[in-house]
C-alpha cells in the first residue's frame, strides 16, 4: 500500500529495497494536491542509478503501463547494485484529462525544463524532477508516443551528439529495446524538452515513441518494460543476461537520423491529407508520399506532397484534417 502522500523532502532515495510514492504537488488556485507517483528500488551496493519516467505528456500510454507492469513485477531483491527510479506517469493532470499538456496551467511538461519551483504546477513538477531525479541519474530514459496527433514508426530516439563515445553509448543503450527503428533526431525542435535537460547535465539520455493514436501498443508496452529491464543489465543493476526484444522475423534494427528540422515535410495549403506510402515505407527523393485535398474545389486535383530525400517514413499526420505549415511527414535517412 503506498503512503497517502510523501512530502518531497521525505522521499528516501538511498535505503536498500523497493518503495512507492505519492509526492504531492499543491494546485496553484485550490489547497489540494496532486499526487505524483514515484517509485524508488535501490540495492545494497552502490552503481549506477537509472531512471525511466512516462506520461510526460498526458495521451501517450506504453510508457505508463510498461513502468507499472515494471514495478509492480520487480523483487527489489533482484538488484545487485546500483539504483532504479520510476515515474510511471509525470504528468497526472494531463493524464487524467488525456491530453497532451496540463489543463490546469495550459503547459506541455516536455517544454517547460528545467522548470520553475515558484512557477504554475506543471513548472513546478518539472523543477522536482530535474533537482531530484535528474540530478541523480546516471541514465535517463524518458518513454513517449505519438499521441492523438501522430501515427508513428515504433522507435527508440536520442539527439545527435558530437561527442563519438557518448553517441556510441545512446545507440547502444537504444538498441537494447528491440525497436525496429532507433530515430536520431534534432535538439533543435523546442526548447525545455525533459531529454535535452538531461544530456545538458551530461546524463545517458534516450527517449522513445512506442505507440501512437492514444492507445496502448501491445508491443510498445512490451520494450517500455523489457527495454529498461535490459538496460539495468547494461548498468550493472541486474547480473542477468540480456533478453532481446527485436521482433521475430525483423532483418535488422534500423538506425535513421532526421536531424533536420527544416526537412520535415510540412503542408502547403490546409486541407484533408492522403497518405500515399505507408508508415515505414522507403521512399525516394520527389516521390509523392502524400497529398492535400480542398474539398470547397472538388473539381480541383489535389495538392501533392514530395519526399525531399531518400528514407524511410518515420512518421505522419494522423489526423486528416491538416493546416498549412503542419507536419504531414517526417523522413529519416537510414546512416550508421
Ligand atoms: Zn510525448
Amino acid at each position: 500500500m503506498i503512503p497517502d502522500i510523501t512530502p518531497v523532502n521525505q522521499v528516501d532515495w538511498d535505503r536498500a529495497g523497493g518503495r512507492w510514492y505519492h509526492l504531492p504537488f499543491t494546485y496553484d488556485h485550490t489547497w489540494g494536491r496532486v499526487r505524483v507517483p514515484l517509485y524508488v528500488a535501490c540495492a545494497a551496493q552502490p552503481g549506477a542509478t537509472i531512471v525511466a519516467i512516462g506520461g510526460t505528456h498526458g495521451d501517450e500510454y506504453e510508457g505508463p503501463v510498461g513502468l507499472k507492469n515494471l514495478i509492480r513485477e520487480l523483487d527489489p531483491a533482484r538488484l545487485v547494485a546500483g539504483r532504479l527510479i520510476v515515474i510511471p506517469v509525470l504528468n497526472v493532470p494531463a493524464f487524467r484529462a488525456a491530453r497532451r499538456g496540463s489543463p490546469l496551467d495550459g503547459e506541455n511538461m516536455n517544454r517547460v525544463f528545467p522548470g520553475d519551483a515558484s512557477g504554475t504546477i506543471t513548472q513546478r513538477i518539472a523543477r522536482f524532477v530535474t533537482d531530484e531525479v535528474l540530478a541523480r541519474a546516471d541514465v535517463v530514459i524518458d518513454l513517449h508516443a505519438g499521441g492523438a496527433g501522430f501515427e508513428i514508426i515504433r522507435c527508440m530516439s536520442f539527439h545527435q551528439v558530437d561527442d563519438p563515445a557518448r553517441y556510441a553509448e545512446f545507440r547502444e543503450t537504444s538498441l537494447l529495446f528491440g525497436t525496429p527503428f532507433v530515430l536520431i533526431y534534432t535538439g533543435g525542435m523546442g526548447t525545455g524538452l525533459l531529454t535535452g535537460e538531461a544530456e545538458t547535465m551530461g546524463k545517458i539520455t534516450i527517449g522513445s515513441e512506442l505507440g501512437f493514436g492514444a492507445s496502448t501498443d501491445r508491443d510498445g508496452v512490451r520494450w517500455a518494460q523489457g527495454g529498461v529491464l535490459n538496460v539495468m543489465r547494461r548498468f550493472g543493476l541486474l547480473a542477468e543476461p540480456f533478453v532481446d526484444l527485436v521482433p521475430e522475423g525483423l532483418d535488422r534494427q534500423r538506425i535513421v537520423s532526421a536531424t533536420d528540422i527544416d526537412r520535415y515535410v510540412t503542408a502547403s495549403v490546409s486541407g484533408i491529407s492522403e497518405p500515399l506510402v505507408p508508415l515505414g515505407a522507403f521512399v525516394r527523393s520527389g516521390q509523392p508520399v502524400a497529398r492535400i485535398h480542398d474539398f470547397e474545389r472538388i473539381d480541383e486535383p489535389p495538392v501533392e506532397i514530395l519526399a525531399d530525400g531518400d528514407g524511410y517514413v518515420m512518421c505522419r499526420k494522423f489526423r486528416a484534417a491538416t493546416e498549412q505549415g503542419e507536419v504531414v511527414m517526417v523522413i529519416a535517412e537510414e546512416v550508421d
